[in-house]
């Protein structure tokens, strides 16, 4: 099945827009119809709105006539989430958890079909990437069962696992957890391995990066740097470059729904998994958005027929974009931006993407880490990871840094920490607004 899907994906992939459009919507109209009358979430949520049966959307045109379905709504609507008949392979898997920006987990389960598809895409990641299996994997994330991974030496498997393992033969794969291995510890890991692949977060790619080019060290085998889970900026990407000379692979998922865009095999942006999930991005008044512009990311999925997910607030932003160069038919993001609590604040309302420029800051204090969260409209918590504390002249000069980057004069407190730790999902948020 997931070699067939291979050859469904491979064809599929060059489809023109419209067609591929076409496919989407005879799955969304199957969809909504399904939902309105077996998941009592849809049919009370709908009538309330004044969609009713005859009311559906008949075009694709009519489809931003459902309403959104917020985070907040998703997480009360509970068990009137699950469709009360599930077609064959449809039925209930494991509760998909996802630790949101309140901390309260969205529960979404997961069933065969979900699971199929991951594995496929998974698979088509790597496909599309070229990828030579027989290679070593080295990966650096948060480990999924405890007790795994632990430094110094972290595991070693005979294999990359699922689903590479079901249809092809590969190379060693081995494994450390980011949550108990620092930074140094991971560097001298990597050393020791020297791996063909490293599979790891943008935040914590940027911070090995440093390290191998503060230290003159190279990793003689690396091709490609793979990335996961958090925001990859373009500076992430140069850095990787400038310490190994290689490229970075991202891919964009939610737990919710599973993968909702690949990096294109040829350019930096990103395509969308059209038939996974149909993908509209919206400005802050609902209307799609134009290439360059910004918006939110509401995602249909388009497979998930337990608990159906139609037209779901993510929570993340991301950039449209123009159809690809590469001529994929598979709809386009230009580059994601992050959660709308990453958004700084200005005491105006005005909500932006903060800039920040960590190396311009560590030529000011040689910084390990560092992380913002604005705590109220004019006030700016900066936490640092140092070795040395810096003087009170070095830390005046970070400061107006920070204020010259940010675009607004934030009285600023600076916290001194051993580590910053990552969320429970492995993710590292850069800066994180509480305001609103
Ligand atoms: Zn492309």
């Amino acid at each position: 099945m997931l070699l067939a899907l291979q050859w469904q994906f491979e064809r599929g992939e060059w489809f023109a827009p419209e067609v591929l459009r076409q496919r989407q919507w005879r799955q969304l109209q199957v969809l909504a119809r399904f939902s309105f009358k077996e998941v009592p979430f849809y049919h009370e949520f709908y009538s309330r709105e004044g969609v009713t049966w005859g009311r559906l959307p008949g075009r694709l045109e009519e489809w931003t006539r459902l309403p959104i379905v917020s985070r907040a709504r998703l997480l009360a609507a509970g068990e009137t989430m699950v469709a009360r008949k599930r077609p064959l392979g449809h039925e209930l898997g494991q509760p998909i958890k996802s630790s949101g920006s309140t901390g309260q987990p969205v529960v979404v389960w997961r069933n065969n079909v979900k699971d199929l598809l991951w594995q496929a895409i998974t698979l088509r990641e790597h496909l599309w990437h070229r990828r030579d299996f027989s290679g070593k994997l080295a990966a650096i994330r948060k480990m999924e069962h405890p007790g795994l991974g632990h430094p110094p030496h972290g595991n070693l498997f005979s294999n990359w696992g699922a689903p590479v393992m079901h249809v092809f033969q590969s190379g060693p794969m081995v494994l450390l957890d980011i949550a108990t291995a620092s930074i140094a510890q991971q560097a001298q890991w990597l050393l020791r391995e020297d791996p063909d692949y490293l599979l790891t977060y943008p935040t914590n790619a940027a911070a090995l990066a440093d390290r191998f080019i503060e230290q003159g060290w190279r990793l003689s085998r690396l091709k490609q740097v793979r990335t996961l889970s958090e925001t990859l900026t373009p500076r992430i990407r140069e850095r990787c470059r400038q310490a190994w000379g290689v490229p970075v692979v991202d891919v964009y998922s939610a737990n919710e729904v599973g993968y909702i865009a690949l990096q294109c095999p040829e350019y930096e942006h990103y395509h969308v998994q059209g038939e996974n999930v149909w993908l509209e991005l919206v400005d802050p008044l609902g209307n799609p958005c134009q290439p360059g512009e910004v918006g939110r990311v509401i995602v249909t999925d388009l497979n998930n027929f337990s608990s159906p997910l139609l037209r779901y607030d993510t929570g993340d932003w991301a950039i449209a974009s123009l159809p690809c160069p590469c001529g994929r038919g598979l709809p386009t993001l230009a580059g994601i931006m992050g959660r709308t609590r990453n958004m700084l604040v200005l005491p105006s309302g005005e909500k932006r993407w903060p800039m920040m420029r960590p190396s311009l800051y560590r030529d000011i204090i040689p910084l390990r880490q560092i992380q913002m969260v604005q705590h109220t409209l004019d006030q700016l918590e900066v936490r640092l990871v140092v070795d040395e504390r810096p003087s009170h002249e070095a830390e005046e000069r970070l400061r107006q840094a920070i204020v010259a980057t940010l675009g607004h004069d934030f009285v600023i407190n600076f916290q001194y920490n051993d580590q910053l730790l990552r969320a429970a999902g492995g993710k590292f948020e850069e800066f994180i607004s509480e305001v609103g």
